[in-house]
């Protein structure tokens, strides 16, 4: 209830500010995994392989054979805003589509059992540290401590233990363990199919076969035949797109400037003709590399095979979209799932125009051909 007397204004301590901090980057096993992938590629990894127990709740492993961290690095590798990505100001909005500005390993230790075994191309041997609350700390005793040498090939592999087991509440809300996993898979197979020259593989702890495992040096088709099937792959259009070059005039505006057009953008799109006919529409976005979500994309691109497929039934489109990154929205934290950038109705409308028009070359080739 209400009182008349005002209650004393305190300050949160550091570990509650970071733990609330935490909550709202980490939401479960499938966002934390989410940002280990993004670090693996942004390592240089060509091969990914990932362990999971219990839906990610028990174990979330990851594997790289990326460029790895400097031993030197690792005492402060778990502390809120300590990032290899970003050093001036000007790097800032070009580093914000990406990612967490340096806070996902730090979230995640403040939410989970940490540790992190790695290996540069110049270390004679791998290195061994855990985390607790963003710091380096013996894992039997909870002191400050450091890292410690191992056997370990060149890369980095990521543990996360007993996600969420120092917030109860966070914990209880999780009920399905295969609900979790079939999410963690989820965000395996895209960005699977949008790095299709590394290798993927995820298996649960334990499992003889992996559940997805994927070649390296592939191609975006195999890759989509192999995660999703022959029957979406045998349909599937291939476009590309981009802004149209602006009316320049060569006397005053050379090719760089033409380059720093913050509105300008490029599209690759695959998606399903008529002949594939799904229950439930199946959409990948990624914007500047970035797995996103965004329900008016979803919906005005599905909108577009109205007419084209029988009531009640969608395709497949997998979207990559690059923009400049200035044009995203900053203001929209970048844990949130729907993003906003400039210009995004006119380039929707460009997009669901071009699939249109290759969805029409299509039909009209097929009446075609039956009639003659
Ligand atoms: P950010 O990715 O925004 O920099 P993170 O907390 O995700 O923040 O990672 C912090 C830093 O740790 C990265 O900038 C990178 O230098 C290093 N790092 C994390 N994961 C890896 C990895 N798999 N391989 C190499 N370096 C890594
Ligand atoms: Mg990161």
């Amino acid at each position: 209830a209400p009182s008349s007397e005002p209650k004393p204004i305190r300050r949160l301590n550091e570990t509650l500010i970071n733990k609330i901090a935490a909550g709202e980057i980490i939401h479960r096993p499938a966002s934390a995994l989410k940002e280990l992938i993004e670090n693996s590629l942004d390592a240089g990894s060509t091969s990914i392989r990932i362990t999971v127990k219990d839906g990610g709740m028990k174990l979330l492993q990851i594997q790289d054979n990326g460029c790895g961290i400097r031993k030197t690095d690792l005492p402060i590798l778990a502390e809120r805003f300590t990032t290899s990505k970003l050093s001036t100001f000007s790097d800032l909005a070009r580093i914000t589509t990406y990612g967490f500005r340096g806070e996902a390993l730090a979230s995640i230790s403040h939410v989970a059992h940490l540790s992190v075994v790695t290996k540069t191309k110049l270390d004679s041997c791998a290195w061994r540290a855990t985390y607790s609350d963003g710091a380096l700390v013996d894992q039997k005793t909870g002191k400050a401590s450091e890292p410690r040498p191992c056997a370990g090939n060149d890369g980095t592999t990521i543990t996360i233990e007993d996600l969420f087991y120092n917030t109860p509440t966070r914990l209880s809300a999780f009920r399905s363990i295969s609900e979790e996993y079939s999410r963690i898979l989820d965000v395996i197979t895209k960005y699977a199919i949008h790095n299709p020259t590394v290798s993927f593989a995820c298996r649960k702890g334990g499992a003889a076969s992996p559940d997805i495992s994927t070649p390296s040096a592939s191609d975006t088709p195999t890759t989509i035949r192999l995660l999703y099937g022959h029957s979406i792959a045998k349909e599937l259009i291939h476009h590309q797109l981009s802004s149209s070059k602006k009316q320049r005039n060569d006397d005053d505006m050379d090719e760089d400037e033409e380059e720093e057009d913050p509105e300008s953008w490029m599209a690759e799109c695959y998606f399903t003709n008529a002949n594939y006919q799904a229950k439930k529409m199946v959409f990948l976005l990624f914007i500047n590399h970035r797995l996103v979500e965004s329900a008016r994309m979803k919906r005005a691109l599905e909108s577009v095979y109205t007419g084209i497929l029988p009531k009640g039934s969608s395709p497949f489109v997998y979207l990559s979209l690059q923009i400049d990154p200035r044009s995203v929205d900053v203001n929209v934290h970048p844990t949130k799932r729907e993003v906003h950038f400039l210009n995004e109705e006119t380039i929707t409308e460009r997009i669901a125009n071009a699939m249109q028009e290759q969805l029409a070359k299509q039909n009209h080739s097929r009446t075609f051909e039956y009639q003659t």
